[in-house]
């Protein structure tokens, strides 16, 4: 045990060793049960005194925290409740540094809905809208279970190591087929392995961008790509979608009047919209990114999961000369807990990111890659993803359908052809962030609209509804819900 001890300080070495054991019991980092080192290796670890050890140790047991056992040794005992400490810490103030760290977290906090959590509910667990990830019993937690058994037995030790810093090589050759299977060709070496698209959405921005730049983004956009463009200090510029996505036709004058290092666009059933931007939109935007030499992001989070109409190729297929970096995940396809994700770049950027993500956490989890690469052959991927496609049409047709029956004939929505969400418009003056603690008593939630808006203001009157994740009947039972929600916000009006 490594317990830090300040020897030019007037406390004497046995109450340092006291206190710093008091608190990790109190706090209860230091469980019931754990076995504290004996006396004679504490000392011999520390430097000091077995006395020393010795006395700390009488300290604490006479306060009834620990207690020894003869022949066995010194044993940490279950907290008492009238001692621990809580979790806002043990009374004294935080040093100063803590403060600047809390100020320098600018992510967007809602504070109604904290409130809001804390009331109790007519029915437990309320049905959730409002997550951006699929329904976690469709997940293929058993083949998933068997594969890592598989893999570990199979590759033995490698699959414990870092592996390669731009992933393990055969996932990505497997994505290099399942991309090509979607109309997108590339090569591995173009492929980088991140934790999750997220991390692919972080170093990209990073690398680009310095604090005070620029970014583009549509608005309203993915609330967790706000949230980090803002941690980071970028300065968030949106461009208004349509039925047909960004507004491509307001570029230019954006492009000329901010001067944007990076243009971030969710191109396929867009987060939160679930619009696609349209074909002639597409190739304007490649030719205007090039004139004005912006790189483009494009986040093909669910760029798959069509249930009807054409399909669009990939901003990045359209892209000969490395304008567009490419992210995709397998979080909503598969499952998010795997954390990995993928982005697709040529040239220099593409060294530059392998390098960016070396640094910032060495590799993304072999074991977990190479699970990934057995469990996801392309026939397997395009299986799974037909299934999906199935059911969660299904689910759209329930949603739009319960949307119908249950919801005043006022409310506004274009029925998505794919993706995971429905953008629901209600009428001018209710307003969304005041519907959902009246949604969360009826025992339903949604996303609030408000919080995909680069400035925070827009989308008053409108929220984002996940149809994937609840099954029909769960849907039908939730609209039901969310239109007496609506009906008490009418009435108070
Ligand atoms: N992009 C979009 C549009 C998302 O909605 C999300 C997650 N909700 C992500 C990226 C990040 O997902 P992950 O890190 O799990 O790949």
């Amino acid at each position: 045990m490594r317990i830090p001890l300040d020897r030019q300080s007037s406390i004497p070495l046995y109450e340092q060793i006291e206190t710093y054991l008091r608190q990790g019991i109190l706090s209860g980092s230091l469980a019931a049960d754990t076995r504290l080192p004996a006396s004679r290796q504490l000392a011999r670890d520390l430097g000091v005194n077995r006395i020393t050890v010795e006395n700390a140790y009488a300290g604490l047991e006479t306060e009834g925290l620990i207690y020894s056992r003869m022949g066995s040794g010194t044993y940490v005992l279950p907290p008492n409740p009238i001692l621990t400490i809580s979790k806002d810490g043990p009374g004294a103030p935080w040093p100063l540094w803590q403060q600047s760290v809390e100020f320098q977290d600018r992510t967007i906090k809602n504070q109604p809905l904290d409130a809001m959590f804390k009331k109790p509910l007519k029915h437990s667990p309320p049905i959730s809208f409002d997550s951006g990830i699929g329904d976690a019993h469709l997940f293929p937690a058993e083949d998933f279970r068997k594969v890592l058994q598989t893999v570990m037995r199979r590759d033995g030790i490698a699959a414990l190591d870092y592996g390669e810093p731009n992933g393990h090589g055969p996932l990505r050759e497997t994505i290099v087929h399942i991309l090509a299977s979607q109309g997108l060709q590339t090569r591995s070496e173009n492929v980088l392995i991140t934790a999750g698209s997220q991390q692919a959405l972080s170093l990209i921005s990073q690398l680009l961008l310095k604090p005070g730049d620029v970014i583009l983004v549509e608005s309203p956009t993915y609330s967790g790509a706000l949230d980090l463009f803002r941690s980071l200090n970028f300065k968030v510029v949106g461009i208004p979608v349509d039925g047909q996505g960004m507004q491509v036709e307001m570029l230019e004058k954006l492009l000329q009047q901010h001067h944007p290092k990076l243009i971030y666009t969710i191109p396929n059933f867009h987060n939160p919209t679930g619009t696609c931007l349209s074909s002639p939109r597409r190739h304007q935007l490649i030719i205007l990114a090039d004139r004005y030499n912006i790189p483009i992001l494009e986040d093909d989070f669910v760029g798959d999961l069509r249930y009807e109409g054409r399909t669009q190729p990939a901003l990045k297929a359209l892209d000969p000369g490395g304008r567009v970096i490419y992210i995709n995940t397998f979080s909503k396809i598969l499952m998010p807990g795997l954390r990995v994700g993928f982005l697709v770049a040529e040239g220099p950027v593409y060294d530059c990111l392998v390098n960016f993500k070396r640094v910032n956490d060495l590799a993304t989890s072999t074991l977990v890659q190479r699970a990934l690469e057995a469990y996801v052959t392309v026939g397997r991927y395009q299986a799974h993803l037909r299934r999906s496609c199935q059911i969660f049409r299904k689910r759209r047709d329930a949603m739009l359908s319960a949307i119908q029956r249950y919801l005043p004939a006022e409310v506004r929505l274009d029925p998505p052809q794919g993706g995971l969400f429905i953008w629901l418009q209600l009428p001018e003056k209710l307003s969304s962030e005041k519907l959902l603690p009246l949604a969360w008593e009826e025992g339903v939630v949604f996303a609030p609209g408000n919080g995909f808006f680069p400035d925070g203001l827009g989308g008053k009157n409108w929220l984002r509804l996940n149809f994937v994740a609840q099954a029909p009947d769960q849907i039908d039972e939730g609209i039901k819900r969310l239109g007496k929600a609506i009906k008490r916000l009418t009435a108070a009006q």
